[in-house]
């Protein structure tokens, strides 16, 4: 029997520590809030989206960061093993559009109070309220390498052990918890950290009109997303326009992708409002309202074409003055309407803070981490599970998948390793 150490009580920590004490392991729990999961709380908008119910190739293809890393623990405990794993302690679940997986009560307190019970029957010591300071490292004296022989409480207190499993999460939303504890423990012990930054995330814009569309929300438009030199992402779906800048679905996974690219120079976002008009029919179409408004003047001839909120923005693209009769306007002057009409263009200068930031990119490099068992390659008896990871999905259940299969592979290699 090993005494183990879990540090975090999030989806990640919580099922580490259920699959160590399986193997009949001793078990603690920290945790520094005064309760368990704060943000499996408010996942999937208080819903959780537990896992994704696709194949496993729909799986890695969902994940951003290091998916080859994600294979050992992945099939190790797959997204159907953790539907069973919840399912036979009593909780029925759902599988919705995209494969998304959700508790059928629609309450993510019930995939909390079903991984407590888990953690209760597997005899898991919970100790809330505990925050841990650092870990423990000595020299192995028989191998010469380090090892983590326990951590240390914020009062000073220390705990020894036989292996320590950090799963502190990242630094999105740092209200419930998560503020990158994780992070100085890995330095601590020599490891190599990626650069966190925000991902799943709204961008800000600084052109001067994008106020003026605040809580516009756009069905069915195609974006593309340029640096100076390529395009970086292409996608179609909704989007919304906010005080700052832009948001919705296409516009947070567009966010996972541009990162790193964003962090060096603006970026170019272009819409286009009509993608299924090919640029002649979309031509065509214009004619034709014009046609039926003839003596109209521009600025109040596009109401059937776009919503009310984007037809002055378009107007000022367009470079055709808004009380011009739309009879007088030109062949050219059309061109450049479709132009702003298909390739609306939007200037994107950075992203929203981590606060709203649904995952953190970056983390404790993997290439330091053993993907079998999630241990650190450099210190023994030390594992990592979770979003404290380099790891990181776009949204559909991935990156709780992530966490509860790297949580359940930690707890299994403690007993492998030691
Ligand atoms: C608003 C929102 C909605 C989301 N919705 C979904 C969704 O529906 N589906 C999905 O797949 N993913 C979703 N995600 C992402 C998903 O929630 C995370 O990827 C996942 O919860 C990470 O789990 P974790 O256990 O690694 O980290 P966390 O959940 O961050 O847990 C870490 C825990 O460690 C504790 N801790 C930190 N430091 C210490 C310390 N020093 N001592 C003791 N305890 C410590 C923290 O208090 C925290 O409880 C969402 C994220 C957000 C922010």
């Amino acid at each position: 029997m090993k005494k183990v150490l879990v540090i975090g009580g999030g989806a990640a920590g919580i099922m580490a520590a259920i699959s160590a004490a399986a193997d009949k392991n001793e078990v603690i729990l920290f945790e520094k809030n005064e309760k368990l999961g704060k943000k499996l709380y408010i996942t999937g908008k208080g819903r959780c989206n537990i896992t994704n119910a696709g194949d496993e190739e729909d799986f890695f293809e969902h994940i951003v960061s290091n998916p080859r890393f994600m294979y050992s623990s992945f099939y190790g405990f797959t997204n159907k093993d953790m539907m069973s794993f919840l399912e036979n302690d009593g909780l029925k679940l759902k599988i919705e559009r995209g494969g998304r997986v959700f508790p059928e009560s629609d309450k993510s307190s019930d995939v909390i109070r079903t991984l407590e019970n888990a953690l209760n029957s597997s005899g898991v010591d919970i100790k809330l309220n505990t925050e841990i300071e650092s870990i423990i490292i000595e020299k192995d004296e028989a191998s010469g390498c380090d090892r983590c022989s326990g951590v240390i409480l914020s009062g000073g207190k220390r705990i020894s052990s036989d292996a320590v499993i950090v799963a502190t999460g990242g630094l999105s939303y740092p209200a419930t918890g998560s503020t990158g504890d994780g992070y100085n423990i890995a330095a601590k012990a020599g490891m190599k950290l990626k650069a966190a930054s925000p991902a799943l995330v709204p961008l800000v814009s600084d052109d001067v009109w994008i106020k003026e569309l605040q809580g516009l929300s756009l069905k069915n438009v195609e974006i593309n997303i340029y640096n100076s030199k390529k395009k970086l992402y292409s996608e179609f779906g909704e989007m919304l326009f906010t005080h700052f800048g832009v948001s919705g679905p296409c516009i947070l996974s567009a966010s996972s992708y541009i990162g790193r690219y964003l962090q060096k120079e603006k970026l170019l976002l272009s819409i286009d409002l009509k993608p299924a008009l090919s640029v002649e029919q979309l031509d065509k179409r214009i004619l034709k309202d014009f046609d039926e408004a003839k003596n109209r003047q521009f600025k109040n001839a596009l109401d059937k074409l776009l919503p009310q909120k984007l037809i002055p923005i378009v107007i000022a693209k367009s470079g055709i003055s808004p009380d011009k009769r739309v009879n007088e306007i030109s062949k050219e002057e059309r061109s450049n309407l479709v132009s702003a009409v298909k390739d609306f263009k939007v200037s994107i200068c950075g992203f929203r803070d981590f606060k709203e930031a649904i995952i953190t990119q970056g983390g404790v490099d993997v290439k330091e981490i053993n993907p079998s068992t999630m241990e650190s390659k450099k210190v023994k008896g030390l594992f990592f599970a979770g979003e404290v990871l380099d790891i990181d999905a776009v949204t559909g259940g991935y990156n709780l998948q992530i966490a509860w299969s790297t949580g359940y592979a930690a707890g299994k290699g403690v007993n492998d390793e030691l």
